[in-house]
């Protein structure tokens, strides 16, 4: 007998635990968060996010709130350059300016907020929607059979052992995922790359910066190579060191050894000058690695964020990459959990987001060689692709998508060129002045049919799908269908199906197209 039964139980409740709690809880489902802190991070961590994610964050109603504490925090649309030191010359502009040019493409922004500011926005939203969280609580093993997962918690303060039984258990649990370890699923790719570490600091960097505007500043000079990171009133931020010593064959272990005089040392550096007093606050000590776990999902356990995908902060990818995992997972267990789909939806998970960590991964992988560690050499490296193809350009792959006949089977594209294809993002556009054709999607399956779709919108009254008829006359080249097309919209915002005229629209074919989807036999549906 179990003393607690959740339908989902998620292990850690850091960032993507947490977005994981928040995004099934907006569907309807209460959650158990297992976190072995006793709080959210302390650490700020990850802190540039992303256009999807804050589409995402927009979907739980936290995006306001997230881009006013960033703009407390941050300079807004800085740039990420290359320099000497922060006193020195500038070496490269790999950003010039963090919006530019993808400002058309979204309903909102990509900005920098940190960890240690983000976690608790989204605690906050989580708990109120209903979420059970249990900080200061261990997972430490688990059990699963046909019907569901078994897991022993451990309260840190009393000592409690708790049994949980749930009808999934979502991975949640970092890098060194406790889960994944379970689960007997090994890590690949191109493993550590360094030992590196964060100083936290305090000092007066304002003269330094000179009145430029930016998010993150990367050093490369004969000491060291590593990264900035700088927040308001800009006397206080923290500084990666990854490499010391000679470029072409450098110390790649900065973190044995290390004492307080040597972090001032590479400090004033990285400044470029030993004249701007430093304090140092704290020092964490962590791996750069570039690894993806070979599966994503062992009966009814799932891995998400780290747990599946470590890689280098290098793109500001690994945090935001976690998150569309999150995203991708919780409709489809929410459907699952209701009712309303079958497990086959839940297989669709891995093919679609272990792809997109793949290639995010070694994308990361990529800046992190180009923009630090040129001495690992480029053979069998992925050309760069841009951010943005990255960040709101994955196309997914799987029978929760029916391709178009002529589908090319791209893993990923610059979301401009999308247009509605299935597996895609649904694009942006700006239906009034605050409502982008984003804000309709979050909770349910769309359909979005032209100004001529009136047939099918007669098609769908019975069937558990929300119509909309945009007369909007940017829609149908936009979402790649003539004004009497129709295109259906996942939960997640991805494009599921799409009939580009109304030839054969009626309620008996998207019935056989909502079944198809979610794993369920027509009648079903
Ligand atoms: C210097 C640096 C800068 C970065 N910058 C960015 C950035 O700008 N943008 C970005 O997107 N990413 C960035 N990242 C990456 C980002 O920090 C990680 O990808 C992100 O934190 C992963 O979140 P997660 O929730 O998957 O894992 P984690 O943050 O590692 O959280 C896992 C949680 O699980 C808990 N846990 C583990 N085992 C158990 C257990 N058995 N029981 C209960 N709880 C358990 C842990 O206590 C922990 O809180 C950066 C990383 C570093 C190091």
């Amino acid at each position: 007998m179990a003393d607690l039964e959740v339908p989902v139980l998620i292990v850690g409740g850091s960032l993507v635990g947490m977005s994981t709690a928040l995004l099934l809880a907006h569907l309807g489902v209460k959650a158990m968060v297992v976190e072995h802190h006793r709080g959210t991070a302390i650490h700020p961590r990850a802190a540039m996010i992303n256009q999807r994610t804050m589409e995402i964050l927009r979907v739980v109603g936290v995006e306001q709130i997230v881009r006013t504490r960033s703009e407390q925090q941050f300079v807004q649309d800085g740039g990420i350059v290359a320099v000497e030191s922060l006193a020195g010359k500038e070496l490269a502009a790999h950003i010039p300016n963090l919006n530019e040019g993808v400002r058309d493409v979204s309903p909102t922004v990509r900005l920098f907020i940190t960890q240690s500011l983000l976690e608790p926005l989204l605690k906050s939203r989580a708990q109120d929607m209903g979420a059970q969280l249990r900080f200061g609580t261990e997972m430490l093993s688990f059990q699963q059979d046909s019907q569901g997962v078994t897991a022993q918690i451990r309260n840190r303060d009393t000592g409690d052992i708790d049994t949980v039984r749930a009808r999934y258990m979502v991975g949640a649990d970092g890098s060194h995922s406790r889960v994944r370890h379970q689960l007997g699923i090994a890590l690949n790719g191109r493993g550590v790359l360094s030992h590196s570490v964060t100083i936290y600091f305090r000092a007066h960097v304002e003269p330094l910066l000179r009145g430029r505007s930016l998010s993150v500043i990367l050093v490369r000079n004969p000491v060291l190579r590593g990264f900035f990171r700088i927040e308001k009133p800009f006397e206080s931020g923290f500084l990666v060191v990854n490499t010391v010593g000679d470029p072409t064959n450098p110390n790649t272990d900065i973190s044995t050894g290390l004492t307080n005089e040597r972090c001032l040392e590479y400090l004033y550096a990285a400044f470029g000058t030993s004249a701007v007093p430093a304090t140092i606050e704290n020092v964490m000590h962590w791996k750069a690695t570039a690894d993806v776990a070979d599966r994503l999902q062992e009966g009814r356990v799932f891995l998400a964020g780290d747990a599946a995908h470590v890689m280098p902060p290098y793109g500001g990818f690994g945090g935001n990459c976690g998150i569309h995992d999150a995203h991708n997972l919780a409709w489809k267990l929410a459907m699952v959990v209701k009712g309303q789909a079958s497990e086959k939806l839940l297989a669709t998970y891995e093919p679609e987001r272990l792809p997109a960590g793949k290639l995010t991964t070694e994308q990361a992988y990529t800046r992190y060689v180009t923009r630090e560690a040129t001495y690992l050499g480029t053979d069998g490296m992925q050309p760069p692709e841009n951010d943005l193809n990255i960040e709101l350009g994955h196309r997914y792959h799987s029978s929760a998508v029916i391709p178009d006949s002529d589908e090319n089977g791209r893993s990923h594209e610059n979301p401009r060129e999308a247009k509605g294809k299935p597996g895609s993002r649904a694009p942006h556009i700006w239906l009034r002045p605050d409502c982008s054709t984003l804000d309709l999607f979050g909770s349910k399956f769309v359909l979005l049919t032209g100004g001529d779709g009136a047939s099918w919108a007669a098609a769908a009254p019975n069937l558990p799908v929300e119509v909309h008829r945009l007369d909007h006359a940017e829609f149908p080249e936009a979402y790649g269908i003539s004004n009497s097309g129709a295109v259906l919209v996942r939960p997640d915002g991805f494009v599921a199906w799409r009939a580009k005229t109304a030839d054969g629209a009626s309620a008996h074919l998207l019935r056989g197209v909502l079944g198809q989807l979610v794993g369920l036999a027509p009648s079903r549906v």
